[in-house]
């Protein structure tokens, strides 16, 4: 056993989480020790929002290609998984570089804490115990696992998805979620014939059925074939194929592809190794940390960030998370709050959601103006040729205060930020409205939604005052 280290922050995980809570951590003047067991970057980096964004881009590219026949998915997909090689590479060097020059440990190993102040760090047979004052857990999550669906062979989970070594001619997707379906869509897009089985009525679940519409009409040009209400049962593994056995409507029926892959949600971390029964720390039914406003566990002096606990398993909400924990430890007042963490599928067309959506504010029961505007006959859209899509604007009908927003069409990742800055600022629509969006830009379809909302704000106002 190594010689005993101190620090006055221990971060375990070094995802978007853990890295950015141990550059806070050390810039706010504390020491600090991040512990990571895999690689730096965690899951976002490695096989999560970076890879699957580069290979969805290099799918788009390849696509644009096709349609003016200069085109073979075999050579593209080789530069795309090169691309995306490179691109990943960057990223983990970039978060090694910024640890180091921040002054952080990295210390290599998996952690195991054996007491609210002491970890124990493995890596190889050597054993070294650090002692902490604070530790932020930031232990991430990996992709749930059916017994009826065991990864290896012809089952891929997304991380197998993200390195297949060439286009699979058939693909089936279990669960149409955003891995899913982004997943999904970019081996389409290279020419795969790709099949997606979703349990609920419609892919893309988690989003109202309006804004799943202009997604669902892409897929379906690019060839996708979306298998809804339908529960998949099990797979029969074939020399070069597999066969996936499914129910509907109470019916058994069959798809056979060259793979299968499994996106039906994540597991957290909380789990194996790191000793949370070591320290009396529980967690929930679903394997989450409880937390409190500032990130801490109910152990003091133990934080917890990212996709071990409650919300949306984000990269942005880990890093957002990160800087609370950080600052807390440094005794600032930081809290959270959740009220505006954008959601973002990169499918084609993208679909973004900030604060409420409709049905959200109609269940508070708060009064609402919807101001809304298309891409259709956007300058900047008809430009791109991406004329697909609408944004939305939520806003309360009393003040115009903004209080959420969707949009579903090109750059809608992009343009989500305008309407999370507006709802944090605590903006009206008539802020937004007012705001000149350079031309032609696709902004200004937030702007002229902005307009169409405040034009009914002032109806209501007209009528409160009859
Ligand atoms: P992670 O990134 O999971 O990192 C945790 C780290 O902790 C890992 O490196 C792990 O090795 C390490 N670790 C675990 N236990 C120990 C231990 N005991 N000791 C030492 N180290 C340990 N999110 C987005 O916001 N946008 C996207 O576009 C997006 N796309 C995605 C696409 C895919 C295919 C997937 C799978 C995920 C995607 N996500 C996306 C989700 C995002 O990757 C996660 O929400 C994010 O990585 C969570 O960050 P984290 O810091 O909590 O944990």
């Amino acid at each position: 056993m190594s010689k005993l280290e101190s620090v006055e922050t221990l971060v375990i995980g070094s995802g978007p989480g853990g890295y950015v809570a141990a550059l806070r951590s050390s810039q706010l003047g504390m020491k600090t020790a991040i512990v990571e067991r895999s690689q730096l970057g965690g899951v976002c980096t490695h096989v999560g929002c970076i890879p699957s964004k580069a290979l969805i881009a290099e799918s788009h590219r390849y696509d644009l290609l096709r349609q003016f026949n200069h085109a073979d998915a075999a050579a593209a997909f080789e530069i795309a998984q090169h691309f995306k090689q490179g691109i990943v590479k960057k990223q983990a060097g970039g978060v090694g570089y910024l640890l180091k020059t921040a002054g952080v440990s990295i210390l290599e190993g998996e952690a195991r804490l054996v007491d609210k102040h002491t970890a124990i760090i493995q890596q190889s047979g050597r054993e070294q115990t650090i002692s902490f004052e604070n530790a932020i857990l930031a232990t991430g999550s990996r992709p749930i696992e059916l017994q009826a669906f065991p990864v290896g062979g012809r089952i891929l989970s997304s991380t197998e998805a993200l390195s297949l070594p060439e286009v699979p001619t058939s693909l089936v997707v279990i669960g149409g979620g955003y891995i899913g379906i982004e997943l999904g869509q970019m081996y389409a897009k290279f020419g795969t014939k790709v099949s997606i089985l979703e349990g609920g009525e419609q892919v893309l679940p988690g989003f109202e059925a309006e804004l799943a519409i202009p997604v669902v009409r892409q897929l379906k040009a690019d060839g996708i074939q979306m298998i809804t209400g339908a529960t998949a049962q099990k797979v029969v593994q074939h020399a070069d194929s597999i066969t996936l056995h499914y129910l509907k409507n109470k019916e058994q029926h069959e798809v056979t592809a060259e793979y299968v892959l499994v996106t039906i949600g994540r597991k957290p971390n909380t789990d194996g190794h790191l000793g949370l029964a070591n320290i009396g720390l529980p967690v929930t039914g679903r394997g989450l940390i409880e937390t409190d406003e500032q990130c801490r566990t109910v152990i003091p002096n133990i934080f917890a960030i990212g996709d071990i606990t409650a919300g949306p398993a984000l990269a942005h909400k880990a890093s957002y998370e990160a800087k609370i924990a950080a600052e807390a430890i440094a005794g600032h007042a930081s809290e959270v709050n959740y009220k505006a963490i954008p959601l973002v599928v990169f499918s084609h067309p993208e679909l973004a959601s900030v604060g409420l959506n409709e049905t959200e504010a109609k269940a508070k029961s708060i009064p609402i103006v919807i101001g809304k505007a298309s891409f259709a006959i956007n300058g900047r859209a008809l430009a791109l040729r991406e004329t697909e899509g609408f944004v939305k604007i939520l806003a309360d009908s009393a003040s115009g205060i903004v209080i959420g927003a969707q949009i579903v069409g090109v750059e809608a990742s992009t343009l989500v930020s305008e309407l999370g800055l507006a709802i944090e600022m605590g903006a009206t629509v008539e802020d937004l409205a007012l705001t000149i969006h350079p031309h032609p830009t696709l902004g200004e379809v937030i702007m002229e939604a902005a307009e169409n909302a405040v034009r009914k704000t002032m109806k209501v106002k007209k009528e409160q005052q009859i």
